[in-house]
Order: C-alpha cells, then structure tokens, then sequence
C-alpha cells in the first residue's frame, strides 16, 4: 500500500515495522465544545485508512486521545485552557464539560461510521507518564525549568522543523508566541508542564516534582502513544493543522525521551471549508452530525460527500453539495436494492473487481476511484446478482456506506423516478399547482419515501415500513 507521509513529503510504500500488524495514533479531540464536521471529516479520513489496512489483512492496534487539559486557545503557549474557556462559558466542571462533549462526539463519530479505536484515553487519566518522560527529559538535559514552567529545549536538536520542511512561516508563529513568555531560551521552545504561576484559575491541578501544575496538550500524546502502543509507531494522524506546533513538538519530545526514531508515517487529512474559510469551532455556530441530522439529512450522505474527495484535498461543504450527494447515494442505494442476490459466484469477476477496488485504495487512499469501480460494477451486465451482492458488501467494510438495504426495507421504486418526479413538483409549485404537488409528495410518501424540503432543494430519504 502507498500513502503519502508528510515527514518525507513522499508517497511511499507502507511498511509496519512489524509485519502484518499496524500501530496506528490518531490525536482526538478537544472536548470543550461539539465537534463540527470538519473535525469529522477528519475522522472519516482516519476511518478510512483504519478500514483499508484491516481490509488488506493487517491486524491494526489503533490509540486515540481526548483531550480535556492543557489544548490553549493558540495551539501554542499563548491564550487560555479551551477547557477553562468553556468552564467561564458553561459554569460547569472541567470534568462535566468533557465528559457532555465526549459523549456529543462520539455520538456523531459513529452515526458516519467510523470504527472505535480499541484504545480510548482522556489526556487526565495518564498524568504519571508525562511526569516520567518529562522527569526523564530533565535528566537528560533535553528540558529546563524556568518561570514555575518546564519547557522542552528545542535548541537540543538538529532538525526540529523535520515535518514543516523548515517552513519559516511557522518560526514567525513560534515567535510571537514567544513574544508572551520571557521565560523561554529560545523562540521556538514550548511547556511541557505549566504550575499554577501561570494560570491561577485553572481548575484542573495535580501535584508533581515539578510544582503543581498540568500537563501541555503536546505531551499527552507523546505520553498517551507511548504508553498504550510502544516506542515504536508506524502510524500518526492529524489534521493539517496539527502539522505545527502540535506534531513538531511531539516528534521532539518523543524522540528526545526515548532515544531513537519514533514514528515511521505520518499521515495529514486536509480541512473541510465553509464559505467562510476554514470551519472552526471558535467560529461561533457549529455545525456538526447531529444539527446535519436534525435538518434531516443523513449523517452517511455526508461520509458519502467526504469520500468523493481525496483527503489531502480542501473540500467545500454546502448544502448543495450535501443534497447532491445524498440524491446520488440513495439512487445507488436504491439500485443496489433491486439486485437480487441468485445465481453461481463468479470466482474470476469478484477477484477481478475487488483488485480494482484495492489497487486504487492502496493508492494513497483514493476513494472517489474506488467509487468508480462500485459504479462500473452496477453498470456492468455481465456479473449476476450474486457476485455483485457479494462484491458490495466487500466494498462496504471500507466504504461503510451502509450500501446494502434489505430489500424488505426498501422501496423499489425507480430512483430516476423519484427524482423525475420532485422535478415535477418543483414545477407544479412554480405554477402554485399546490394540490398537484401534495399528491406527488403523498404518493411517494404511500410508498415509503418521504420528501426533504429545504432552502437549497429537495432530497429524500426512504424510510423503513
Ligand atoms: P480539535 O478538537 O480542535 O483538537 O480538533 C480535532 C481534529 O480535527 C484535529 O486533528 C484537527 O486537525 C481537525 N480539524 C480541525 N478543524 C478542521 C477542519 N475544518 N477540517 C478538517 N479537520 C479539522
Ligand atoms: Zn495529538
């Protein structure tokens, strides 16, 4: 399999460090608001490689963190807790607020389908191993105490910006952040463990040899991968924002503290746009999987609309876009349906599609060509119903698209029909023929399909008798 690893800026070959099996880290969230749905696409591009790497037999042990201390406003050293913000905004505990936004999160994480990492961990549970590796990282010359704080000693290494390709409008960031604490060496150099002189209010204390402080948010997942998958990982992801300072710094301590390479393939998912840029959950309103779903769209449209884009590319969300993919999964989902599952296994076509199907996966992770071959496969006369059913649900493990409906559940009515005729229903309420418009939506509705009317259109969604 290749993938692209931003710490060579290459699409390369796969190769775990152990055969057939996969440590794979990937950073969780913040858990100080709802996550929106670019943080979920995010995850759906997570998913999607978790999904391919069982898919193609490896056995994946797979870590995630929630963070719910020491993530400042900054990304860097600067600005305040996010979770001492949303303790101001919501006068509730640290841990209430987490544990409401974890639940919330996860809640949207699995209505599009991604599979829950095997390990879980909140950044609070694992307080003694980021006090070994920074008590290590002192020892060993690697961190200095200064101002109350312990901050990691960037000058100590060669190549600190080895993920940013010493990208120098990330020392510029470094720089003004370092602008706000003189207790720095040098510019670049970031907390590993703040004490109480630094943010009095802080809710969340724990007792250290340090002083009494908390952990930064770069340190748990150092501390967190270590702990539960080893010192050696084949792969770590993030957003690409997390690129600098976030993974910079976890590369450094990481590697510093445990005296050797540390992470093989690192592995970027790019951001999910609004009109208004970059979607941000400090953007005011937030939309996320369940106010998608409130507006009656079906959260798996939306994993549908992330799959037809490649992960390292921006991708636009509108509504347009959501009601174009959702019309286009419900017509192969409805053709899906109509498929029925009889004759003989044709042994030499499954094989044939399902190299197809893998030879675009395992090219840096190319969903919308994958799609290609499912489409190519319903078109395709020459297979029968049985080779096809089993061929989709084989696609399923990784497009997790939900592609096969019992036919039971299902309406067979034509999907070319269904949109032809909201079509004419669009007409009929142009030339205010409302009556023939509500018999267009009842009918449909007799037969199990109900209407989805919005600002940007109308969908459908088939619903189960
Ligand atoms: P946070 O909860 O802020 O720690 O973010 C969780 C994950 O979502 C991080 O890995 C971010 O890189 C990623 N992320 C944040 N904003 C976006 C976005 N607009 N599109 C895609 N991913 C994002
Ligand atoms: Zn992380």
């Amino acid at each position: 399999m290749k993938l692209y690893n931003t710490l060579t800026r290459n699409i390369e070959e796969f190769i775990p460090n152990e055969k057939g099996k996969v440590k794979f880290y990937t950073c969780g969230p913040t858990v100080y608001h709802y996550a929106h749905i670019g943080n979920i696409r995010n995850y759906i591009g997570h998913d999607i490689l978790d999904r391919t790497l069982r898919y193609l037999g490896y056995e994946v042990t797979r870590a995630m963190n929630i963070t719910d201390v020491g993530h400042l406003t900054s990304d860097g050293d600067s600005g305040e807790d996010k979770m001492e913000v949303a303790r101001n905004r919501e006068h509730k505990s640290s841990m209430e607020i987490a544990k409401f936004y974890t639940d919330a999160f996860f809640d949207d994480f699995k209505k599009v389908n991604c599979l829950m990492p095997q390990i879980i961990s909140p950044a609070t549970d694992n307080i003694d191993m980021y006090i070994k590796i920074i008590s290590k990282l002192l020892d060993d010359g690697f961190a200095y105490t200064s101002g109350g704080n312990v901050y990691f000693d960037t000058s100590k290494l060669d190549n600190y910006y080895s993920l940013t390709n010493q990208d120098s409008n990330l020392v510029v960031g470094a720089r003004e952040s370092v602008l706000e604490d003189s207790n720095k060496k040098n510019q670049a150099d970031f907390v590993l463990w703040f004490t109480t002189s630094k943010f009095e209010n802080h809710e969340l204390l724990w007792d250290s040899p340090f002083g009494k402080g908390y952990p930064g948010w770069h340190i748990e997942c150092t501390g967190i991968s270590i702990k539960y998958l080893g010192e050696h990982l084949d792969i770590h992801g993030g957003g690409v924002d997390n690129i600098f300072p976030h993974h910079t710094n976890e590369i450094a301590q990481s590697e510093a503290y445990l005296g050797h390479k540390w992470c093989n393939y690192w592995f970027h998912n790019e951001h999910l746009l609004d009109e208004t840029g970059k979607m941000s959950k400090s953007n005011g309103g937030i939309l996320t999987i369940s106010v998608l779903e409130e507006q009656k769209y079906n959260p798996i449209a939306f994993r549908f609309m992330c799959l037809n884009s490649h992960y390292r590319k921006q991708l636009l969300f509108t509504y347009d876009n959501l009601v174009q993919a959702q019309n286009t999964l419900n017509k192969i989902k409805g053709k899906i349906a109509k498929i029925k599952d009889e004759g003989e296994l044709q042994d030499s076509r499954y094989k044939e599609y399902k190299e197809d199907f893998i030879k675009y996966l395992e090219n840096d992770l190319n969903t919308s060509n994958a799609l290609s071959i499912l489409y190519k496969l319903l078109k395709d006369s020459s297979v029968n119903g049985k080779t096809k059913i089993k061929l989709i649900k084989s696609f399923d493990e990784v497009l997790a698209l939900d592609l096969i409906v019992e036919s039971n559940d299902i309406n067979n009515e034509l999907d070319e029909e269904i949109l032809d005729l909201i079509e004419q229903r669009k007409e009929a309420k142009k030339n205010k023929d409302f009556k023939l418009a509500d018999e267009i939506r009842d009918n449909l509705l007799k037969k199990g399909i109900k209407l989805i009317d919005s600002r940007e259109g109308t969908t459908y969604e088939i619903i189960k008798d």
